[in-house]
């Protein structure tokens, strides 16, 4: 193979979702929800489907999700751009990075972060620099002295992801007031992953880098509808932007895939006007899950962080007498009946809270009483 897959294996999730199968635990690994979607939508693919929506959409995206889209960004954001449809986030960002970075570039990722960060910079020839975020207490906050001694001549994009993976962070205001200092002082380029959007709980607000004084310009916003409607086998994101920036990416994206799935755009295109009110329910079913699982690991004798948003949480798993959370994600199913993921898989950097995993809470309530019933019968 060519060197630039060499060593990229299969991912931590393939790993533990297959963990989870052959032992029959219950997953909490991989973010993949077990909860409904919305009925209209579902209706709406399939009727979609039987009326004849099966050939290619416009490259750039079925124009009434692209309108739908950019209602949305300036309905809650105030944003303005232009839009394109992508196969799931994980082609936006993808494209994203291949439309921006040259060989030999870097591009700033907090850290931990998404696999896909690091994998799509070094499809592009770039390489990720992870900038370790605190831990801080319970918590993640950012480092700004991290971040600046991060940067280099060659820097040339940062990836935002807020609400985060895998920590259930929120960037504060004065977080992303610091992050969008630093990138218009070294003119880098804003590459957001804003797929948990919806899934901001209690007090915490979700607000776009795009947003802030002087970002717009320089600013890739993406996002999906996999987490918002529970769908997240479907596979539709996008990306928003500045005309120049959007239509670069739209030029790589369109060899890659050239569109993505016709009926579902047009459902989702239906279904995104009406978000609000289903992003309310789920986020209910959610955050109560969260503090089900919260508690339940808490009774467990496992130390879980604070989440405030998103599908997953952080628990120190010290207090069982583990130093590695990767052995802990190996033995668990054995010991508790129950999977989840090293958080040391998402770092980039050498600099691994090595005691941290993930567990994941997007699953029914039901799974989530039964992994922490098993959790505290085996502690
Ligand atoms: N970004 C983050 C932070 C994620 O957790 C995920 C997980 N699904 C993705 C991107 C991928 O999104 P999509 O399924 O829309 O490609
Ligand atoms: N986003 C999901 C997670 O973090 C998984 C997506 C995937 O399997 N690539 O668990």
């Amino acid at each position: 193979p060519a060197a630039r897959v060499r060593g990229m294996g299969t991912s931590v999730f393939t790993e533990f979702t297959e963990l989870a199968r052959r032992t029959g635990a219950v997953n909490l690994g991989q973010g993949v929800p077990e909860l409904d979607s919305p009925a209209v939508l579902l209706k709406d693919v399939a009727d979609a489907v039987l009326a004849g929506s099966n050939q290619y959409p416009p490259a750039t995206g079925f124009p009434a999700l692209r309108e739908a889209v950019a209602a949305h960004q300036l309905r809650r954001y105030g944003l303005e751009g232009e839009v394109l449809i992508t196969t799931g986030a994980t082609e936006a960002l993808a494209s994203a990075l291949l439309a921006l970075c040259d060989p030999g570039d870097e591009v700033l990722a907090f850290d931990p972060c998404y696999d896909a960060y690091p994998a799509g910079a070094r499809l592009a020839g770039a390489r990720l620099v992870g900038v370790p975020l605190a831990v801080d207490g319970d918590g993640f906050a950012l480092d700004p002295d991290a971040l600046r001694a991060a940067v280099t001549p060659r820097t040339r994009v940062l990836v935002l992801n807020t609400p985060h993976n895998p920590t259930g962070k929120v960037f504060t205001a004065a977080e992303l007031a610091e992050i969008a200092d630093v990138c218009r002082e070294h003119a880098l380029t804003v590459v957001t992953d804003e797929v948990y959007e919806h899934l901001a709980y209690d007090d915490a607000r979700h607000v776009p880098l795009a947003s802030l004084p002087g970002m717009a310009g320089r600013t890739l916003t993406i996002s999906s509808a996999g987490k918002t409607f529970n769908v997240t086998g479907w596979k539709i994101g996008w990306v928003c932007g500045p005309a120049p920036l959007v239509r670069a990416v739209a030029s790589a994206k369109q060899f890659l895939t050239y569109a993505s799935g016709t009926p579902y755009q047009e459902a989702l295109a239906r279904m995104l006007g009406s978000v609000e009110e289903w992003a309310a329910e789920l986020r209910k079913t959610l955050s109560a899950n969260r503090d089900l699982l919260s508690a339940g690991l808490e009774r467990a004798g496992l130390r879980p962080y604070r989440a405030e948003a998103g599908y997953f949480l952080q628990a120190d798993v010290r207090p069982w007498g583990y130093g590695d959370g990767t052995r802990f994600c190996r033995e668990l199913p054995e010991r508790a009946g129950v999977v989840a993921i090293p958080t040391s898989a998402f770092y980039q950097s050498g600099n691994a809270p090595s005691w941290l995993v993930r567990f994941s809470f997007c699953r029914r309530p039901e799974s989530v009483r039964k992994a922490v019933e098993q959790l505290v019968a085996a502690s």
